[in-house]
Parts: structure tokens; sequence; C-alpha cells
């Protein structure tokens, strides 16, 4: 049983995206249909029915590509879009079937059962159930099983008396956390998960997901090695030294010398030496004259700050921010705010309480988007996508991804239901950054389809 069992892959859709990647690489390599063939063994023919989607290409043909070309094998290979819906439901009951229970330290120790999860976002968000229960706070307890850290952000939501272990720096840390509370911790950090009790249910929705470390970051520093990877870990406790190595780090890619640096700012050179150390900070007038001659956005030259002490950010529910949305005093939904972190400015964690009946105001987001019915009563879903309305009851136990940029409204079925109802929302960003929400607009008009479907040669023969 896999998260894939309610979706449906868009097949045609892989097939044509599959093409264009090859038109595209044949593109960028400036080899036109003959030229291509020619260095792939193949016939004209063979070669411009792959590039127009009409023949796979072979196992064979891409290790060709790839012993030929200085292209990798993922060049060639486009995502699955198993939402072609715009919302991938993942019910209660597909949950309860992939459950599995894992020992640790020779006891049973979680039970894990998957949840919505698409190939388009990095979510790999489990519902688990805590089954050793401890009856002290100590992090030495015997019964404490820590783990060994993991790549993926976590977010964790909590549900009933769930003791919360993490490590950080050789320390070891222990909450106590109730119904409602959530975390959010950084990769590889140890942590680990205990019941306070027996006697009501204890459980955790641990949605982890990947993010800037994911995908082609992760690869290619994989490939260069540990050395120069580490060359571009920068440390973000020190936010005047960060900024003064973000400031030395332009200098060297433009390949400026400080005199040079100093004669295209007008800054003084004593000064400006200053300014390369965490000593001294720039005032606003010197942070433009530096960007204008860098020729780069003056928010290339600041720092990100970061507020994770211990790796963790740990957020009550009792004491988190809640209020009325869209109208404050008719609201159609209640949001509890919950943990985040300023190095993920798009990842948001949310509880969702609608509060009207019927008809709801309809909400969209830039982020990809998990839900889980996190109460006791269902929760009507209505959305639109590619011009079609569709509608799903979520029971409680039931979870779903949403697309970037779909709208979707929440709704009671009643109002006996309003004390009851709440959706558990993790919104993350995902490849499309900021820097690349510029580019898509920054495109020669009728850019953004070829961009996706490339599908003619760069010139015309
Ligand atoms: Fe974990």
């Amino acid at each position: 049983m896999t998260a894939s069992k309610t979706s449906s892959v868009d097949t045609a859709g892989f097939q044509r995206r599959r093409a264009g990647l090859w038109q595209a690489v044949a593109n960028d390599l400036k080899r036109n249909t003959s030229a291509a063939a020619l260095d792939l063994g193949l016939s004209e023919q063979d070669m411009s029915d792959v590039f127009a989607g009409r023949s796979a290409p072979s196992a064979e043909l891409v290790d060709a590509a790839v012993a030929r070309w200085p292209i990798n094998e993922r060049d060639l290979l486009p995502i699955n879009n198993d939402c072609p819906d715009g919302v991938l439901l993942y019910r209660a009951v597909d949950s309860l079937a992939s459950a599995r229970v894992f020992q640790r330290g020779g006891a049973d120790y979680y039970e894990y059962r998957d949840t919505a999860m698409s190939r388009l976002s990095s979510f790999r968000p489990e519902w688990i159930r805590m089954l050793q229960v401890v009856d002290d706070d100590r992090v030495d307890n015997p019964g404490v099983q820590w783990n060994q850290g993991h790549l993926l952000y976590q977010f964790t939501y909590f549900v009933g008396p769930v003791n919360y272990y993490y490590r950080w720096d050789g320390e070891s840390h222990v909450r106590r956390m109730h119904t409602g509370d959530s975390v959010w911790g950084l990769p590889f950090s140890p942590h680990t998960f205990t019941a306070r009790n027996d006697s009501e249910p204890a459980f955790i929705l641990a949605l982890t997901y990947g993010a800037e470390l994911m995908g082609d970051a992760r690869h290619e520093l994989a490939a260069m090695g540990p050395q120069i990877a580490a060359q571009f870990a920068w440390d973000w406790r020190d936010p005047a030294a960060l900024r003064a190595a973000i400031l030395r780090g332009h200098l060297d890619c433009a390949a400026l010398s400080t005199e040079e640096f100093a004669a295209r700012t007008a800054i003084p050179i004593d000064r400006l030496r200053v300014l390369l150390t965490p000593d001294k900070l720039p005032d606003p007038d010197e942070t433009t004259a530096m960007a204008v001659a860098l020729g780069v956005s003056e928010r290339d030259l600041l720092p990100i700050t970061a507020d994770h002490p211990d790796g963790v950010v740990v957020c009550e529910n009792k004491t988190a921010p809640r209020w009325g949305y869209p109208n404050p005093k008719r609201p159609d939904y209640e949001f509890t705010e919950l943990a985040h972190n300023r190095l993920h400015p798009h990842t948001r964690g949310l509880e969702i309480r609608p509060r009207s009946v019927d008809t709801a105001a309809a909400i969209s987001t830039p982020q990809h988007q998990y839900l889980y019915n996190i109460g006791s009563t269902p929760i009507v879903m209505r959305w639109t996508h590619g011009g079609t309305m569709r509608v799903a009851t979520l029971a409680p136990g039931d979870s779903v991804y949403v697309m970037p940029f779909v709208p979707c409204a929440y709704h009671l079925e009643s109002d006996a239901d309003a004390d009851t109802a709440c959706l558990l929302d993790l919104r993350i960003g995902g490849t499309v950054t900021p820097e690349a929400r510029i580019a898509l607009g920054a495109m020669h008009p009728g850019g953004l389809e070829r961009l996706l479907e490339e599908d003619r040669p760069w010139y015309r023969e």
C-alpha cells in the first residue's frame, strides 16, 4: 500500500514533457536533428520521433546520450504528475491499511501510517503512534530510544500526552507536549517521542519535507565531495559575520580587489576594509552603493537570519496567535499559527477551523499544501482546477495534498460541528523559489510554454 494508491499518474503529460526535455537538451548542446542523430547512432527519422514524442527513448538511447553528451540521466527524465485534479485525497482507511509497527530496543516503539503524499512535492508526512510509555521526563530513561536523525526537515503536530526529546550540540532536551502543540526541527538532529500514559491516544503527525537541500543542490554537492561542499556552508549564528562573508563572496565572484571596489563605490578604502569584517555594519547608503557597484540587488547583500535555539522551534498551542479570516467579525475560518522558522519563510503551519455551513471563501496560496482532518467531524472541501469545481468530504483521519494556486474552500456540514471541526494545514515552498519566479516573469514572451515543454529547435532550418 503506497500513497499513490488513490492517485493516477498523467502518463500522456509525462511522455510530452520527456520529449520536450530531449528537444531542450539538443537545443542546449546546439545539435539539430541530424547532428543529434549522428551523435547517437539513430536515423534522422527516429531522432525526430523522440523529439516529437512519437516514440519513447529506450534505456540504451539514454545511455548513449549520457556517454556522448555532458549531461546526466536525470536531465532526460521529467517528474510525474499524480495530481491531475489539483488535489490528491488519501482516505483514513488507506492510512490504516498502511500501518506497520517497528521495534526499537527490543520493544514495540512506533506504529507508522502513511498519509497523503504526491510526487509533485517533497512532503513525506506520517501519522505515528507512540507505543513506549514512560513514567518520568528523564532523557536517559532506558525506554527512550533515540534515532540517528534524518535528512528531511520535520514539522511535528502533537496529539495527546507526548514527550518530545531532541539533541543539539551534544545536549539532550525533553519537552512535555500537549494536543495542538507543534515543533519545527532541522535535518539530522537526533530526536524521539514517547507517551506519558497509555490511557488516552498519544500520536504525532510527523510532516517531514525536503527543502533547499534536496534535489539539484544535494546532487551537485554530493558529486563535488565534502571538501568543496563544506566551503558552501555559511554560519548563520552571527548575522554580522554572515553579512561580511556574503560581501566577500560577491567580491570573489566578480574578481574585484578592495581598491577597485572602493573606487566603484566611492567608499573610502579603510571604511570598506572594516565593512568586510563583522565589526561594523554598512549604513543604508553604503549598502545601496555596494549593490550598484556589484550589479546585484540589495537583498543579495543581506544575511538570512534564523531563529532556532537548540535546532528547534517549539510552539505551544495555548499561547499561539489566533485570528478570524477573511472577515474578522464574521469569519469563514479561524486560524491558529503553528511552529515555523525564518529560515523557511515559505513554510507555514496552521490549524484551520471552518466556521461556515454550506459556503465559505476560497483560499489560494503559492505554497504546496498538506491537510489532515484532526477533528472529529467531517469537513466539506470544494476546489477549482482547470475550470472544474470539485467537492469532497474529508472524514476524520483523511488527508490531502493540494497543488499551489488551487483555490480551496472548507465548510461545515452543520452548525453542530463547529467546535469539533479542525484541519491541520502545512504549507511549504517548492523548488520555484523567489529567484525562479522573477526569472519566469522575465523571459521573452512565449517562453513559459516552451520552458515547460520545448516543442521546437532553437532555429528554423
Ligand atoms: Fe523524525
